[in-house]
């Protein structure tokens, strides 16, 4: 018996290494038919002693798992986007940003930017516990089941890894592969598919396993997340993934310069043609991680990471009609349908064209040919017209006067590019828009509830506005297109656990124009209660930190309409989250109201994010650099000298870690 398991163990370890020879090294050292018999002998073995089960054997690459509804997880890390730039001019302004920022010398790591589905796995003692899609960002579907499947994935790890990691990647589909799969297809007579990118991503999603199995997806690693991993830069933390037995491509390297960093841009720009998958761009990041650290994220990206996007691919087409179409706002933006024409892989049948000035800058007509680019957006724009190819009897266009679905007069308000549908109540696009923006994931994130149910709900006229959601009753939905009893429930139930939702996102979701998510949160933080920030003045909110006449003028205008008061109040009777609750309240102080502080170095008891929503919570803003505004400096292990020199010539105060957290009350943090 002892000796079964030994075997068993032996057999796994062979096919691991044999597996990694092959999928991440492309060196096999023995053949196909070898390897696979000794895949089917473990595999017997496993079928006959199920007690010697392994998760990750490789024999559960094969696949098989059915998942039905992929469960949504929260990441422990965001996922954030990343900025694009597109010249030296760009990168010198971001290399001139970062210089205020940090101390000492700044080196670059050049990695290729690879078009896929980007993925973070989780591994746990080596094993691979969890792969969840990037999602929003913020939470991500668990796709585990699927990606244990692609070959280039370890299930287990070798080497000197740390217990518990996340590390990031893209999921690519190979040219090669992708043409494989699509002449299959054609010889099944079933439509070819678009792209690689697009087929990697929808591969993850697939409910069979084992159908992702049969693709020849690979997963190209490029970030490691996580705490006390003992590695200090970008390179290092690459060349120790590799160790551990992922795959990591090689063409990263280390720039001085802007100037060296642009050498490497020059160079795969063609160069990249000859690579097996498909890249976009090169990504340059700041390689020192304690540099990295200090100069932290803006609300979408990274500010240590840059994007630098290869050219975009362009064509020329013939523009057969402009429309125009309603967003929940509104706002009315014009939409060119175009002859379809291939660009960078997919089929191209519209564009945006943003609004009335750039129709009127670029004198774009229906009939004329006009020059299509696409870059990292999914939908491609309008860049120019092709003048020569205009038919004689052309006519500028005449943008619409009145709303295409309630034809409303349209308004356009001093500064603002676009025009709007004024019909606030009674345009159907607006109505349906706004309540599928209540819902949407960022919002309410009302489960069992999509934005067709919602479109279908209106036209059914059995609801107008959002509040009246919280009166649906099961019966009403039953008899609904495709709604089954059980998805009824679940929509009946999503509604319900949304009055849990907590303030700040219930600000968000009421759709008050230019009160993002960062807006939402920091009304919500200032007035704590919808009544207050009802009853606050346009000066009054003027005041509050970063909010500017335009904002302040749009949540007069939002609390001004009477309807939206009653929505209001219905959503208070219903027992929607209009206030902070106390537990949020807590810890709330305003100690450091007026105050800008900046954070710098490293530190003991609190971690720097947590320093970061201290002062927040204490009312206090957070400042990244040091000028004569700055009231003082929390200085940490290792704060720079140049930081130090600046603060001391403005006469800026540096306070100690222990020092601030006295200053708040907060000195439990010492005793745990
Ligand atoms: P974007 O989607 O244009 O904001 O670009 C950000 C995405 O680029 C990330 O979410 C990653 O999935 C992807 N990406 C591809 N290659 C890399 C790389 N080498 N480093 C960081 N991100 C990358
Ligand atoms: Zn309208």
């Amino acid at each position: 018996m002892k000796d079964v398991r030994q075997h068993i163990i032996n057999l796994r370890n062979e096919l691991r290494e044999h597996n990694y020879n092959y999928y991440v090294l492309d060196n096999p050292t023995i053949t196909d038919y070898e390897f696979d018999l000794k895949l089917k002998e473990l595999q017997e073995l496993e079928e006959q002693h199920p007690e010697f089960y392994d998760a990750n054997s490789p024999t559960q690459r094969v696949g098989g798992e059915i998942t039905k509804n992929f469960e949504t997880v929260k990441h422990e890390h965001r996922m954030y986007s990343l900025d694009n730039s597109y010249s030296k001019e760009d990168l010198l302004d971001w290399e001139k940003r970062i210089k205020k920022m940090v101390d000492g010398d700044v080196f670059y790591t050049c990695e290729l930017k690879y078009d896929g589905a980007s993925i973070s796995l989780t591994y746990e003692n080596g094993q691979l516990v969890r792969a969840v899609t990037r999602g929003d960002g913020f939470q991500g579907d668990d796709v585990t089941a699927n990606v244990k499947t692609i070959k280039s994935v370890p299930l287990q790890l070798k080497g000197d890894y740390p217990p518990k990691f996340d590390i990031r990647g893209e999921i690519v589909l190979p040219f090669d592969g992708f043409h494989k799969m699509n002449e299959e297809r054609l010889a099944n007579g079933e439509e070819p598919y678009r792209n690689p990118r697009n087929t990697a991503s929808g591969s993850l999603k697939l409910q069979d396993s084992a159908e992702v199995a049969k693709r020849p997806l690979e997963c190209l690693l490029y970030n490691l997340t996580g705490n006390n991993l003992g590695i200090s830069s970008q390179f290092e933390s690459l060349e120790k993934a590799r160790s551990w037995g992922f795959k990591v491509p090689d063409a990263a390297k280390l720039a001085k310069s802007v100037d060296e960093v642009l050498e490497f841009v020059n160079y795969w720009d063609t160069k990249r043609h000859e690579l097996p998958y498909e890249t976009d761009g090169v990504v340059i990041k700041v390689n020192n991680l304690q540099q990295q650290e200090e100069l932290g994220y803006t609300a979408k990206a990274p500010r240590w990471a840059m994007a630098y996007k290869f050219k975009a691919e362009q064509v020329s087409t013939v523009l057969n009609e402009i429309t125009y179409q309603v967003g929940r706002t509104g706002a009315i933006t014009p939409v060119a349908n175009l002859e379809p024409v291939e660009l960078a892989g997919t089929t191209v049948k519209r564009a945006s064209i943003h609004n009335a000035d750039q129709i009127e800058k670029l004198d774009i007509r229906e009939r004329d040919t006009v020059f299509v680019e696409k870059g990292g957006e999914i939908i491609p724009k309008i860049i120019g017209v092709d003048l020569s190819e205009r038919p004689i009897d052309s006519v500028p266009t005449q943008y619409i006067t009145h709303c295409p679905e309630c034809e409303s007069e349209l308004v356009r308000t001093e500064g603002d590019a676009k025009h709007y549908c004024p019909n606030y109540n009674g345009c159907k696009p607006q109505i349906i828009g706004r309540i599928q923006h209540y819902i949407s994931r960022k919002a309410m994130d009302i489960e069992g509830l999509g934005g067709e149910t919602v479109a279908l709900l209106v036209n059914e006229g059995l609801i107008s506005n959002y509040s009246d959601l919280y009166e649906l009753t099961k019966e009403q939905v039953i008899p609904l297109e495709r709604m089954a009893e059980k998805s009824a429930d679940n929509l009946i139930n999503g509604i319900e656990a949304s009055k849990n939702i907590p303030f700040e996102r219930v600000l968000y979701a009421i759709g008050i124009r230019y009160v993002g998510e960062t807006v939402a949160k920091k009304l919500a933080k200032h007035y704590k209660s919808i009544d207050n920030l009802m009853n606050a003045s346009q000066e009054d909110l003027e005041n509050v930190d970063e909010i500017g006449v335009k904002i302040a003028e749009s949540v007069k205008l939002f609390f001004a309409s009477e309807e939206n008061i009653e929505i209001i109040n219905r959503l208070k009777q219903f027992g929607v989250q209009l206030e902070i609750s106390s537990e949020e309240l807590e810890g709330q102080t305003e100690i450091l109201k007026g105050q800008s502080i900046v954070v710098s170095g490293v530190f003991e008891h609190v971690s720097r994010n947590e320093l970061k929503k201290l002062i927040e919570d204490n009312g206090g803003k957070v400042s990244s650099s040091i000028s004569s505004k700055t009231s003082f400096v929390v200085a940490g292990d290792k704060m720079g000298p140049s930081k130090k020199d600046k603060a001391e010539a403005l006469g800026i105060s540096l306070i100690s870690e222990v020092e601030f957290l006295q200053k708040i009350s907060k000195t439990d943090i010492f005793n745990d």
